[in-house]
């Protein structure tokens, strides 16, 4: 039997999206490829609620964080870490000579605006990287209210991680001057892996003219230039394309922007209640993902057998704990396509499994 996805990453994909990539090649330097990119790049500013381009990488998510810092970054970028993908974004500076400080919090614990205030008040940085939803630990960050503090640092360009949470969390990029949002699309989009979007702004595009080139693959102002006609400067994964084109077809004018958001938030609290009721949820209370639940494994039950008993009697998969965490807690994703029948089900399944 096929596998079903609660995992937070790859996560379900609809039958309608999977035939997308099963679509004849398109040439990429033709009209029809410029007029899917158009209509892409069109929704994708509705979804992300600006008006600067929004840029296509034909890689994971992973890329598109590599390119924030090594294009954005001429003083010293300040990495905020409270979870594995925070660590993994300063990684990514210091592998690439990228000159760096870490301030790391703990990890059940959300990045606070007054920590932010504090740390660039030193101005010793121009770049900043958040990660809002950090799916190692199931916690959502306070953007809204950080970007309320990034507001009174002018030189400081903020680039945000939005990787699990874009496509089921509403993010107003304009409103709240994020330089570059990005995500890949094997996460809340509910779209097979392979693509990630990230938008850019003009801040950024000057910063990176600026900053002797750190990367040829990765270049912004080379990508940027591609971008004005519609285009990408090496062949992007076409087959992704379409299906995205579909995906935001059926999110802005299917289900709706704002419904998509409701229905992440009512399967969150679906499974909080639920893990509050047989377990506990890791993060500080106020900062509960509405995307992903890590609950904290306070019956010490097995999270392998419990997973492996998933996939065998019902063909669902959870993840475990992330890296350190990894028997500590286990996760449930409740993103994409899933729906609150979907969710239920397999809360059932577990309670079955555990015998709850
Ligand atoms: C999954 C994930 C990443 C890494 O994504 P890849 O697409 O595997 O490169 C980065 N950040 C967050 C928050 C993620 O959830």
């Amino acid at each position: 039997m096929q596998e079903r996805l609660f995992t937070p990453g790859p996560t379900e994909v609809r039958a309608e999206l999977l035939n997308e990539l099963a679509r004849p090649q398109l040439h990429h330097r033709t009209e029809e490829f410029v007029q899917l990119y158009d209509s892409i790049q069109a929704y994708l500013k509705q979804l992300l609620f600006t008006e600067n381009p929004v840029l296509l990488f034909t890689s994971s998510s992973t890329g598109a964080m590599e390119a924030a810092v090594t294009n954005g970054v001429k003083k010293r970028c300040l990495n905020l870490v409270n979870g594995a993908f925070g660590e993994r974004w300063h990684e990514i500076a210091v592998m690439n000579g990228v000159p760096c400080d870490k301030l790391e919090i703990e990890w059940d614990k959300a990045i606070k605006p007054e920590l932010v205030d504090e740390a660039l008040a030193s101005g010793k940085y121009d770049a900043l990287t958040l990660v809002f939803n950090d799916t190692s630990t199931g916690v959502l960050n306070p953007l809204a209210e950080i970007s309320e503090v990034m507001k009174k640092y002018d030189e400081v360009l903020f680039f945000v991680d939005a990787v699990s949470a874009m496509g089921g969390v509403e993010i107003r990029v304009d409103e709240w001057g994020i330089d570059m949002c990005l995500a890949g699309l094997q996460k809340a989009f509910g779209l097979p892996a392979g693509l990630a979007v990230a938008s850019v702004s003009e801040r950024l595009l000057a910063r990176a003219r600026e900053v002797e080139p750190r990367s040829y693959y990765f270049n912004l102002p080379l990508m940027y230039k591609y971008h004005q006609q519609s285009q990408t400067p090496v062949t992007p994964a076409i087959p992704q394309m379409f299906a995205l084109k579909k995906q935001l077809e059926d999110i802005v004018e299917g289900e709706g922007i704002e419904k998509r958001f409701k229905r992440h938030q009512e399967m969150a609290a679906v499974v909080q209640e639920w893990a509050l009721k047989h377990f506990d949820i890791y993060p500080e209370e106020g900062y509960w993902s509405p995307t992903i639940t890590c609950i904290l494994n306070t019956r010490d039950i097995s999270v392998g057998d419990l997973n492996r008993e998933l996939v065998n009697k019902y063909a669902c998969r959870i993840a475990s704990g992330y890296g350190k965490l990894k028997e500590k807690c286990f996760r449930i994703a409740h993103m994409g396509d899933l729906n609150l029948i979907d969710i239920k089900g397999l809360l059932a399944a577990i309670e079955d499994i555990l015998g709850l």
